[in-house]
């Protein structure tokens, strides 16, 4: 279809897991009010959860998932020399997400006990960009198909993106919920990036931080406010562990 008597530039996009539960990139697969429309704005040449086609010409690699092995390491270095744009796709891909709390553990032991003798190999868990530089990212867990929409139309059209860095309060109170904390809840919100439209506070579970941090978070206000409302420093700790964005925050 052309735009003003011009053919579109379809860039040539692939999608990649690694340690992950692919529910990113069922978010992409999913939205199907949109998705004839996505696919006609981009060519898609590897997605291995959608398609059995593979190719090693592409121009964006998304990368979904974080990187716990030693052959994930090499094949995302791999891909990082094939790719003109790599998005980190996720919260896993961006700072390791759920994946991340093995890092707490020792993982021979808990690799003795889950395997035996058999051991598996399992590195301590790293985020993409602590592997190999990474152009974008989109946080969530999941994505927001609405949000990747709209940086796939930022690259189609080469427009810089500008992630949101006001916290997940803002859309909240713009959505009238009631504040989770009012409902006896522990919030991260005040803390979190937004963009995500605040879904978990406006439909009765507070912001459990899956899009990291905010732009310069006061994290000594909201402790002091969150210990006032009777949350424990250790209970916001687990709580800001829980996604692996917050890391080394206190
Ligand atoms: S960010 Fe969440 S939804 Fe996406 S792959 Fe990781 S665990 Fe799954
Ligand atoms: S529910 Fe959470 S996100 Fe919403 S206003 Fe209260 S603290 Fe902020
Ligand atoms: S409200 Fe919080 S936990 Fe829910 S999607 Fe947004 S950032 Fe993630």
């Amino acid at each position: 279809m052309k735009y003003l008597g011009i053919d579109p530039i379809k860039p040539k996009i692939a999608v990649f897991d690694f340690t992950s539960c692919e529910g990113c990139e069922l978010q992409l697969a999913n939205k199907e009010d949109t998705l004839a429309g996505f696919l006609n704005a981009v060519e898609i040449v590897t997605f291995r959860e959608i398609s059995s086609a593979a190719s090693d010409d592409y121009d964006i690699a998304f990368i979904e998932g974080a990187i716990s092995r030693s052959d994930e390491i090499t094949r995302l270095m791999d891909i990082r020399k094939k790719a003109k744009v790599l998005v980190a796709l996720g919260s896993c891909a961006c700072f390791g997400g759920v994946n991340r709390m093995k890092n707490a553990y020792d993982l021979n032991q808990a690799n003795r006990e889950v395997y035996g003798k058999i051991a598996k190999e399992t590195l301590p868990v790293r985020s993409v960009k602590e592997i190999v530089p990474v152009d974008l990212e989109i946080h969530g867990c999941p994505v927001s198909k609405a949000e990747v929409e709209r940086i796939v139309q930022h690259l189609v059209w080469d427009i810089p993106y500008t992630q949101p860095v006001y916290p997940v309060c803002f859309e909240c109170k713009q959505r009238y919920a009631t504040c989770s904390f009012d409902l006896g809840q522990l919030c991260l919100g005040p803390i979190t990036r937004g963009g995500c439209g605040a879904p978990c506070p406006v439909g009765g579970l507070s912001c459990w931080g899956c899009r990291g941090p905010s732009e310069d978070p006061n994290y000594e206000e909201f402790f002091r406010i969150a210990n006032e409302y009777g949350y424990g420093d250790d209970e916001i700790e687990e709580r800001l562990n829980f996604f692996g964005g917050f890391e080394g925050v206190r």
